[in-house]
């Protein structure tokens, strides 16, 4: 037998991606999540979680996911349709269906496979699916799987989005627009009032990730569809779990009949395993958390009007080192001017004993220091973060 060759051509990948810096591997960091991490037996400042109101460490959570645990064992052991459908696996979609004011939800086991389902689900070759630019990977590749068409309007750009239904939406059955709530390597608001309208206009549904949002924003912290005036509309609503909500597992919110459907149709839901009972369990106490703390809610606001006070000055006074992009969310970005930049400023911050990820292409079109604000961030640790990039700026 010959020696195959088949696979030299990861290892010329590898190297163009080290030539190009786009090169990544994980961190790890020991004991608890929260506002500060540890990493090599040092504590850092953690500017870089999802774990927006420091739930991940709730004790809550953790005694909600043993009693799950001892209740109905470590794993689900098999698909919700056949053996793997628990009593908590419905009170978590009545949970969630209430806290987003929609008939019912489904859960599935990431937000990936969410959104990756509902797509497959909904759309089909003779469909359009309109995203914007900056979507997350996840609804990419979900009209993939679908095998829809997908075309990218300009980023949070109604004008667009008209165009281009304008000239398409015509040679299509179904019709699609996906789009992030809060856009998760930016921190800002999708035009969803616009989209609503488009929608309509041209006959067609629309999808609102809401992985940032849930839990964060609207006043019942029902996320950006309810912040930005939208709960009473018909469309389907996706989020995760992970996230604000500190567990694992993703969900979609809707009619009774959307929810149905995907329970018949979403290949994500149907052929893989329930979400497990420790998760679904940590998930359900987060959402009674959200439902009667809003306190966490109002803190984490504070927190981040605080630090983008502090940032925007600072980016003033430097506006060729940082630019602070637009942001209605605790993800706050700062823009540098390439790849190489961003990893001397990243290493720089965390000598200062602070950590924030550096995002690169081609995770992002430009690279930028992408910080997220916690509710249980203390006013010193966020003092400590703008002193250390106020040093940074000047280096
Ligand atoms: C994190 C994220 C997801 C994926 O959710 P997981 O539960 O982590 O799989 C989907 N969409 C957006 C916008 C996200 O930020």
């Amino acid at each position: 037998m010959p020696s195959s060759n088949a696979y030299d051509w990861i290892d010329q990948a590898l190297t163009t991606i080290h030539k190009a810096k786009w090169y990544r591997q994980a961190t790890t960091f020991e004991g608890a999540p929260g506002a500060t991490i540890q990493q090599d037996g040092r504590s850092l400042l953690n500017f870089a979680s999802n774990d927006y109101l420091g739930l991940a460490a709730d004790p809550r959570l953790a005694d909600a996911a043993i009693a799950a645990i001892q209740a109905h064992g470590t794993g689900s052991t098999g698909s919700r349709l056949l053996s793997g459908d628990r009593p908590i696996h419905r009170q978590l979609e009545r949970a969630i269906a209430d806290l987003k004011q929609t008939d019912d939800a489904i859960v599935f086991s990431s937000g990936y496979l969410a959104n990756i389902g509902t797509l497959a689900a909904i759309v089909g070759s003779r469909d359009l699916v309109l995203g914007d630019r900056y979507n997350h990977s996840c609804l990419r590749l979900g009209v993939a799987a679908a095998g829809a068409t997908l075309m990218d309007y300009e980023h949070a750009d109604p004008i667009d989005l008209a165009c281009l239904l304008d000239q398409h939406r015509a040679k299509f059955r179904r019709l699609v627009i996906a789009t992030d709530s809060v856009f998760s390597m930016d921190g800002d608001l999708c035009p969803l009032p616009q989209i609503l309208e488009l929608a309509e206009l041209y006959d067609g549904m629309v999808l609102v990730d809401e992985a940032h949002g849930t839990g964060v924003l609207g006043d019942r912290g029902a996320g950006g569809v309810e912040h930005l005036g939208c709960g009473d509309r018909t469309l389907i609503q996706m989020g995760t779990l992970s996230k604000a909500l500190g567990s694992l597992g993703g969900y979609v919110a809707g009619s009774a009949t959307l929810i149905d459907f995907l329970r018949n149709r979403a290949p994500s839901w149907i052929y893989t395993t329930a979400l497990s009972p420790a998760d679904t369990g940590a998930a359900l106490a987060a959402i009674e958390i959200v439902r009667t703390e809003p306190e966490r809610r109002a803190k984490l606001r504070e927190n981040v009007d605080y630090v983008r006070t502090a940032i925007a000055q600072l980016t003033a006074s430097v506006p060729d080192r940082f630019r602070l992009l637009p942001s209605d969310s605790p993800i706050l970005c700062l823009e540098v001017s390439d790849a190489a930049t961003v990893l001397r400023d990243g290493q720089a911050l965390r000598d200062r004993g602070i950590f924030v990820s550096a995002v690169r292409p081609p995770t992002v079109p430009t690279s930028r220091l992408r910080l997220t604000v916690m509710a249980t961030h203390q006013r010193s640790q966020l003092d400590q973060l703008i002193t250390a990039l106020e040093e940074i700026a000047i280096h």
